[in-house]
């Protein structure tokens, strides 16, 4: 299959612009640069996705108050080892970094900390959030839910009852190596991957979707209906489902995302709200951080690099192949990208331009 055509911008140049374009819309300078930031930590690690393609309708939700510019963490209790927080439906590229440095503050104090994060706005690439947490020298791991966003229907049946439900994992890094960092969708592709595929890019591998009489299919329709070329592609309008990866073993595990970061956190589940529907989306996060140095692993991060080499030095399948740990391939485009460029869809590209041709934008060369 042909590439999708794309539109090439070098990163800065496109962190201003989708800084300006949430200024525009009504966020302050600095909350604006964060948002920008965040997104473009997705792009640069090569989750389109979670980036600036979201742009569009984080603005959307801005206008409709569906997402609250300025908001703070409310603690709703608290002990030296946890708090609960909650987001106020604050925008997750404001509410995710505070929420983070009150566990990394914790965890330094006393060894380690749990954060239960409910009603944040859209948190993004939850792999933002480890970095974060690395780059002070803790470990961290993180269970996500989504309220509101049931797309994945659970081994063995085919209504929607999770959503998305990201895990991650990750391991602060020995001087320059990249971090080590396992950060997945507990669905076997993000919804982002049928968005494109709907667009005619990648097909969608075998097993991704289930239709609602149970047949496993590849199809994006079945997640959003009937589609032409200018079709909006609306989950809401599919009958069908996401698979989650990994069969029972996947679906799992966003079984259990669910009950951690919608049930304990206080929030809600992907599944019906108490007292019902909010009409917005919003992001639960149980968090775990944790110091190796109250471990007595001083050497933690170098033994962890050590043993990621023994790894990768397993033979590789195919001839020619190569072993990489979980981060490397985030790692790696980041590189490429801060270097050549952020390749945008034109589809995405032109959906920039017109959100910020409505707020008087002036959009880069
Ligand atoms: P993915 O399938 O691209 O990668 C999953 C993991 O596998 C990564 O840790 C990656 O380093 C590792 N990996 C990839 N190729 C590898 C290889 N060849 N060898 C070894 N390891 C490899 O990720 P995904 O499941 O599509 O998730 C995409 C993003 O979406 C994540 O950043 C996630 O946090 C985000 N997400 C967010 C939400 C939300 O509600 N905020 C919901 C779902 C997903």
């Amino acid at each position: 299959m042909a590439e999708l055509a794309t539109h090439v911008v070098p990163a800065p140049t496109l962190e201003r612009f989708i800084a300006d374009i949430f200024a525009a819309a009504g966020c302050e300078r600095a909350e604006a640069a964060q948002i920008s930031h965040h997104l473009m930590g997705a792009n640069l690690t090569g989750h389109d996705s979670h980036g600036v393609i979201r742009t569009p309708r984080y603005v959307q939700w801005l206008q409709e108050g569906k997402v609250l510019p300025g908001q703070r963490l409310t603690i709703v209790n608290e002990s030296p080892t946890h708090a609960v927080v909650d987001g106020n439906f604050g925008f997750g590229q404001t509410i995710g970094p505070l929420a983070v440095d009150l566990g990394i503050a914790k965890a330094k104090s006393v060894g380690m900390a749990a954060i239960a994060l409910r009603c944040s706005g859209h948190i993004g690439r939850i792999g933002d959030w480890a970095e974060r947490a690395a780059a002070q020298g803790l470990l961290s791991i993180h269970f996500v839910n989504v309220a509101e966003g049931e797309l994945v229907a659970p081994f063995g049946g085919v209504d929607r009852r999770f959503s998305t439900n990201p895990v991650c994992i990750g391991v602060p890094a020995q001087g320059d190596a990249p971090m080590l960092l396992l950060d997945m969708a507990t669905s076997l592709v993000a919804e982002g991957k049928v968005l494109v595929a709907s667009n005619g890019g990648k097909p969608l591998p075998e097993g991704a979707l289930i239709s609602p009489d149970g047949v496993r299919s590849t199809a994006p329709e079945v997640l959003y209906g009937p589609l032409g070329p200018l079709t909006p592609r609306d989950a809401a309008k599919g009958d069908g489902a996401l698979r989650a990866f990994g069969e029972h073993k996947g679906s799992g595990l966003a079984f259990m995302c669910e009950i951690l970061a919608g049930v304990l956190t206080g929030g809600a589940t992907s599944g019906p709200i108490p007292g019902g529907k909010r009409g917005r989306i919003s992001n639960g996060m149980f968090s775990i951080y944790i110091d190796p140095a109250h471990f007595g692993a001083a050497d933690f991060a170098a033994k962890a690099a050590e043993y990621a080499l023994y790894v990768k030095a397993s033979r590789p399948e195919v001839a020619g192949g190569e072993v990489l740990v979980p981060g490397e391939p985030e790692a790696r485009t980041r590189a490429d990208r801060l270097a050549n460029g952020v390749p945008l869809q034109l589809g995405t590209w032109n959906a920039l331009r017109a959100v910020a041709d409505s707020l008087g934008v002036a959009v880069p060369n």
